[in-house]
This record gives C-alpha cells, structure tokens and sequence, in this order.
C-alpha cells in the first residue's frame, strides 16, 4: 500500500526482505531478497536508493545502522530499537510521563510471584521482544497460571501487565515531517479479536476533551521520539475513562487502513511525504468509515465471494497479494463509508459477513 502511494507520485521503491514475491515486491521497481543479517546485501541495497523505511519494527538494530552509512533511514534506527522491545519502549513511555499499563518484568517464578502480588494476579503476559498480533502474549487470572506461561523458558525476558479492564480500545495514527510538522487522523475506534485487530471506525466518538488528550499523548511521542514518518499510538480507554497506551507501532498501522479510502491523504502518501521531505497533506475525511480485517480464515476450502462484497455500494475491497491464506494471517481489509461511523460498521460487517 506504500508503495502504491509512492508510484502513484512518480517515486521508484526498493525492496527488500528475507521472502521473495511479497506483497510490495509485487508492484515496486526492484525486490532483493536476502537476509537482514546479510549486512553486505543491506549497504548494497541502501546505495541504491536516496532514502531507506521500514514496513514492520522488527528489523534488527544493525540492519538499519548499516542502511544508514548510505541513505537517510526515517525513521532512525533508534526509533525501532525502542519500539520493537516492549520493556525499552514502556521504559520510554514512563520515564516520559506518558499513562502506561501497570507492569514488571519478570524472569523468573520469584519474579512472577511478586507481580502478581503486587498488579497482579489477572495480567498478560509479553515476550518483551518480537511480539504483535498476540504473538507471545498469554493471559493469565491464576498465580499458578502465571507460573505455567514462563515455564518452558524461563531465561526470555517477558513482562507483566495488569489486565486492563477497558471500555474500548482506540488508536491514533499521526505524522511527523522532518521540519518537526504534525498531522493526525483523529481518534479511531478499535475491536480486536483473539488479540488481532478485527474493526477499526472513525471518528470515534470519545469525549472531546479524552480526544484531545489523545493527540497530546501522541504528538508528544512523536516529538520524544523524533520521529520522521507515521507512527500509530495504541490506547486502552478504561472503564473509569482513563487513557492508557498500550503500544507503539512507528509505521502505517492497520487501523489507519481506512484513510486510503476516506481521507484526502492516506497513512501511506503521508509515510512517503514524511519520510522523503515533502509538506504533510490534509487528513480530512471524505467520509466516516469503518475497516474489516480480512483474515486467512475467511477462505473456507473456496475463495471467498467477492462479488457481494462488490455488489454493496461504498464498500471497497483490499487484497494484499499473499499467497497462502492461513488462519489468523492478515491477507486483506474491507473498507465501507457511510453518513455516520456507526453506519459504516454496519456495513462493512454485512460486507464480511456475505463473503
Ligand atoms: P498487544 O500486542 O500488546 O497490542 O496486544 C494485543 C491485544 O491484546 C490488545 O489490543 C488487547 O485487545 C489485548 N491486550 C493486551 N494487553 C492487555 C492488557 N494488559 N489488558 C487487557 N487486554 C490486553
């Protein structure tokens, strides 16, 4: 999808990845293929281009510091080094002031033993590394329960958080240029499930004033950050109307799908604005609009009925070109736009539902 925003404004995309035929190598101008620890590979891949982004954080810290001997990489390597541990990056949020999740980091039984004493013992459970969509995540009510989910591996470092009895969860997807400029797509309403996004709808409609505090929160990490390019701040609001984050992800997120369809500048051209020195665009919306995760179960032994999906006014289908549809993988997302967000829920959930 970045790279159809790019294209779309005459740029030319590289890519690389340890997979060949991905989704962006389908449509860029060039596609390596080769292992982020083959730093060679990585130095002649950035010589090649004028400036180097991520798609995903978990590219490891010398793969961007060797990018960075060439091209301008945005944003920094050290923007992933925070976001892609958990620990380092709640360290970020907390020593920041910014409302995090109770949480320790446990290692060992002794360690989970006193979390759940003291924010415990209903909690989840992280690996502080290589975690998202859930991955390496468990939820536990029971001490004893606890001390099953570090069995095993007791030497990973993972962390405790309470669990967060929330209202809903939101996000906000912002932009920082490189002149320091700011842009947000205003709050956004999300539903996970099984701990992967499933629903995303704007504009939320949260208290203004919780809002407002919202895009404080993210601005100030986008600023504490320095970062250059999208990044997607994730948020419980509890039950007793209180901001948490929860995650940080320093790229185009999921929730922010919808802006390709509704709004003047989509996550995507305003990733590659950002990141290759252009003016931020307007992230008005057309329209209120609501995104359905497509994932590999919808593919029940057939292909899914696309046609009635397409047959629904306003609702626009996004098919990401992966090859195998496994259960739980994110192979596309419906977009509807309607009067209202609700309206658009509606209908973009009728739209899964008849495929
Ligand atoms: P994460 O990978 O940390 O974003 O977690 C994925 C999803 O799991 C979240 O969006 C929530 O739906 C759920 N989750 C994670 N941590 C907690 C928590 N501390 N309390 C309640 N739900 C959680």
């Amino acid at each position: 999808m970045f790279t159809i925003a790019a294209r779309q404004m005459g740029y030319r995309v590289h890519t690389f990845s340890p997979d060949s035929d991905t989704p962006t190598g389908q449509v860029a101008d060039a596609e390596v293929t080769a292992s982020y620890d083959d730093l060679d590979a990585v130095r002649a891949f950035a010589k090649g281009v004028d400036v180097v982004t991520f798609e995903f954080e978990n590219v490891p810290a010398p793969t961007a510091a060797a990018c960075a001997e060439y091209a301008p990489v945005r944003p920094g390597g050290d923007v992933l080094h925070t976001t892609q541990h958990r620990l380092r990056e709640k360290t970020f949020l907390s020593n920041n002031g910014f409302p995090v999740t109770p949480f320790r980091v446990v290692q060992s039984v002794e360690d989970v033993q006193a979390a759940s004493r003291e924010i415990g013992p209903a909690g989840v459970i992280k690996t502080a590394a290589f975690g998202y969509d859930g991955k390496g995540q468990s939820k536990v009510t029971t001490l004893a329960e606890a001390e099953k989910a570090i069995a095993g591996d007791p030497n990973v470092e993972r962390v405790f958080e309470a669990l967060v009895d929330f209202d809903r969860e939101v996000s906000i997807v912002a932009a920082r240029g490189v002149d320091g400029s700011f842009a947000h797509w205003g709050v956004i309403d999300n539903d996970h499930r099984n701990h992967i996004l499933d629903l995303s709808v704007a504009p939320s409609n949260l208290p203004t004033a919780v809002a407002k505090e919202a895009v404080d929160i993210a601005r100030g990490v986008l600023d504490g950050l320095n970062v250059v390019g999208v990044l997607c701040v994730e948020f419980f609001y509890t039950k007793r109307g209180k901001l948490l984050v929860n995650e940080l992800a320093p790229r185009p997120h999921n929730s922010g799908h919808l802006t390709i369809d509704a709004c003047v500048t989509s996550q995507f051209e305003q990733q590659l604005r950002a990141v290759c020195g252009l003016r931020l665009g307007s992230t008005q919306y057309h329209r209120p609009a609501a995104m359905a995760q497509l994932l590999g179960d919808v593919w029940t032994g057939r292909e899914p009925r696309w046609d009635r999906a397409l047959a629904m006014p306003n609702v626009k289908l996004h098919l990401y070109g992966k090859h195998e549809a496994k259960p739980g993988r994110k192979m596309g997302h419906l977009t509807a736009m309607a009067d209202t967000a609700e309206e658009a829920a509606k209908l973009v959930l009728a739209a899964r539902g008849a495929i």
